[in-house]
């Protein structure tokens, strides 16, 4: 019997109204004679509401013990989830991660999936039970309770569908399918049918928050049919219907090569820009920087070094918006007092704008488009960054939503 894979979130399990909903759907799915798992975050705004508490208590909760807390939210869903399907007639049982166990490294708040045992799980589907595994967390070597990062879920439901070696994860959202850039900022958004596996990797680490980037690296390593498509529509639709809606991450490249030359538009409001001024122009001069933000466990995304000019150059960077005073006091420690540079500047309000297309790789004349587009809306362009299916651009974040719809509309992504 083939076993897929559902994923819900946040909206989607919104309300013991909308649980009801999903628990009508995933019987659907059972009385189909399919063996399904479901993997539900936590209701909306709980996880957030959870984080918003311990911060009252400490301005920088202790990792360990937030994510005790905030893996609480997926925890009441799974088994409020099982209970709706046991009022319908179905068995259904709900496991936390550390009961599967899903196994992770330490890294609190950020943590890695290193194993999923599927021995109990695939006992209960054999008996027909439908089996709810929460989201977002997991538990390490020494029985912490670990979470996977904002947006964790579908990583766990990518993950165990991987693992248990199901035919497809389905993931539910609260828009159907994956499209030309958030739909909730360009009314004219247009629906993909399909996305490759490569381009919505781009999207995902460029700020399309549809799908947690780990979960599209998981879909590529196992080569994981994984599908985005809507809770929101009526449970009880024909399931040939429901079975082909939505957006599939293909690993065929060909699928969009016909297709425009862009597939779409990211963007990432939480950014931050860190430049040391008069850095000497010699060897180790970047490692001696951008080592100590390492350190200090905060990732850097786009970097740019100046021409030096008499033995002197600038040095930007960029880094979460989150981390920006954090990085800032590792610099002004670590720059001044070993390396000498005249300044340090910041700007914690820039935004970052990409395009992705796997087009790209066979079309010239997509960055002087974009530059092009940028220049005629008065847009000045801080950084640049490039790969062989994207371009991205900081810019200041107050331009971000004009940049998204002209850039939209000059590559001819609306709706037809
Ligand atoms: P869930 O709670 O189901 O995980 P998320 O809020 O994490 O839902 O992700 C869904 C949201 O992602 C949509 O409501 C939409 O605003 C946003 N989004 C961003 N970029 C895109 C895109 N390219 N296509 C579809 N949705 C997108
Ligand atoms: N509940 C978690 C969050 O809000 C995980 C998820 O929803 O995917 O980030
Ligand atoms: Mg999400």
């Amino acid at each position: 019997m083939a076993l897929i894979v559902h994923k819900y979130g946040g909206t989607s399990m919104g309300s013991t109204e909308r649980i009801k909903n999903v628990a009508k759907r995933v019987a659907k799915w059972h009385d189909a004679g399919y063996q399904i798992i479901v993997v539900p975050s936590a209701m909306s705004g709980e996880t957030n509401r959870i984080i918003g508490l311990a911060k009252e208590i400490m301005a920088e909760p202790d990792p360990r013990e937030l994510d005790m807390i905030a893996s609480t939210g997926e925890q009441v869903s799974v088994g409020l989830l099982s209970m709706a399907l046991q009022a319908i007639g179905k068995k259904a049982v709900s496991y936390a991660g550390w009961q599967v166990p899903i196994k992770t490294d330490s890294a609190y708040t950020k943590a890695r999936i290193s194993s999923i045992d599927d021995v109990k799980v695939k006992a209960d589907l054999a008996e027909g039970k439908i089996v709810i595994i929460t989201g977002f967390q997991g538990v390490d070597d020494l029985g912490n309770i670990t979470t996977l990062g904002r947006g964790g879920s579908d990583t766990s439901a990518v993950a165990i569908a991987a693992a248990m070696k199901a035919q497809e994860c389905l993931i539910y959202t609260d828009v159907d399918g994956v499209y030309t850039t958030d739909p909730r900022v360009v009314s004219e958004a247009r629906r993909l049918n399909t996305v490759t596996f490569e381009e919505m990797l781009e999207m995902a680490s460029l700020g399309s928050k549809v799908l947690q980037i780990r979960s599209v690296e998981f879909a590529g390593n196992y080569r994981m049919p994984t599908r985005v498509l809507s809770s929101l529509t009526d449970p009880l639709m024909p399931l040939a219907e429901e079975i082909v809606s939505g957006t599939l991450i293909s690993f065929e490249e060909d699928t969009n090569m016909e297709q425009a030359t862009i597939t779409g538009i990211a963007f990432n409001r939480d950014e931050a820009k860190l430049t040391v001024f008069g850095v000497p122009d010699k060897p180790g001069i970047a490692y001696q920087i951008l080592g100590p933000v390492a350190d200090a466990n905060i990732e850097v995304d786009m970097i740019i070094q100046n021409q030096s000019v008499e033995g002197k150059t600038d040095f930007t960077f960029t880094v979460p918006r989150a981390d920006y005073n954090k990085a800032m006091e590792v610099l002004n420690a670590s720059v001044k007092a070993h390396i000498g540079a005249g300044s340090i500047i910041g700007d914690a309000k820039v935004s970052k704008v990409s395009v992705v297309g796997v087009g790209m790789r066979s079309h010239v004349g997509i960055a002087s488009q974009m530059f092009r587009t940028l220049s005629e809306e008065g847009i000045n362009i801080q950084m640049i960054s490039t790969s062989e299916i994207k371009i991205s651009v900081l810019i200041d974040e107050k331009y971000m939503e004009l940049a998204v719809r002209a850039l939209h509309k000059a590559f001819g992504l609306e709706a037809a």
